[in-house]
């Protein structure tokens, strides 16, 4: 594998381990040109389930696509970007699990909110409130509710503090 520092091929693997609940290989990486270090993860490529659109099209899945929605809603978060590629491959091996060949575009959205809810409340409010377009502040209000109810995790006073 290329060096991404300096471009020599002449890369060694230090470590490997599995990470996602076994979904993915990650492997630290170094150069023996450079010594700069990286890392790559591994997956399965398997094929992914169209989406549905509202209006009755279909389009094929996209990455990319899925990762800005959550990069944009964890905007100066304090997430990693490992936790948010783990996410990610979580959503993309439930689609699979379904088993179908498509999927209401909808289904993504909720899965995001599913993983968004765990990594970050306040990130899970912001593409919520995009996500849901919520009509009013009151469904805001009862957003905010839903979370106080889960007093397990997360910081609340950032979540009301996002709400004013
Ligand atoms: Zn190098």
């Amino acid at each position: 594998m290329r060096c991404p520092f300096c471009g020599m091929q002449d890369t060694k693997v230090l470590d490997s381990r599995l990470v996602s609940e076994g979904a993915q290989v990650r492997r630290r990486r170094t150069c023996s040109h450079c010594q700069e270090r990286f890392t790559t993860f591994e997956v399965a490529e398997l094929q992914m389930p169209k989406l549905i659109k509202s209006d009755g099209s279909r389009e094929p899945f996209d990455e990319d696509k899925l990762r800005s929605g959550i990069l944009k809603a964890i905007e100066k978060r304090p997430v990693s970007s490992e936790s948010i590629e783990t996410a990610i491959a979580r959503i993309k091996e439930k689609m699979q699990a379904t088993g179908e060949r498509e999927l209401p575009s909808r289904w993504t959205g909720e899965a995001v909110m599913e993983e968004l809810q765990r990594l970050d409340q306040v990130a899970y409010v912001r593409f919520a409130s995009v996500y849901r377009s919520f009509k009013d502040i009151s469904e805001f209000r009862d957003a905010i509710d839903h979370l106080e109810n889960r007093r397990d995790s997360g910081s609340l006073s950032d979540v009301k503090q996002e709400g004013k």
